[in-house]
């Protein structure tokens, strides 16, 4: 890729992963010349560019995945209404040239 991209984390991302430290990933975003969208991990090289309905890989080419990774929450006295023993999230990967993320994610303590 010549050009060189510019990414960031938006202010929603970086609150959530503030509140959220045992969230697995963190999404930066950059934008192309010609208002093409990227994201990447944080951390991680590898580039994923928007196109159409989801992400491809600036480096292979491959649709981007989601992963789904499973944080265990601890710490509750007692589940209650809708509150769930685990919170599921999406990691996105390109299964090219990214490991698949682990399905156990570091769990979620609450005090
Ligand atoms: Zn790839």
């Amino acid at each position: 890729m010549a050009e060189r991209l510019e990414f960031s984390v938006s202010e929603t991302e970086r609150k959530f992963a503030r509140e959220n430290p045992w969230f697995s990933f963190v999404i930066e975003t950059a934008q192309g010349l010609n208002g093409e969208k990227y994201q990447r991990r944080r951390g991680s090289q590898i580039i994923y560019q928007e196109f159409g309905e989801g992400f491809k890989c600036v480096e292979c080419d491959s649709d981007i995945k989601g992963g789904l990774v499973a944080h265990k929450v601890l710490g509750l006295p007692f589940l209650i209404g809708n509150e769930k023993e685990y919170y599921i999230g999406i990691m996105p990967y390109c299964p090219e040239c990214e490991d698949e993320p682990d399905f156990y994610g570091s769990s979620i303590q609450f005090h």
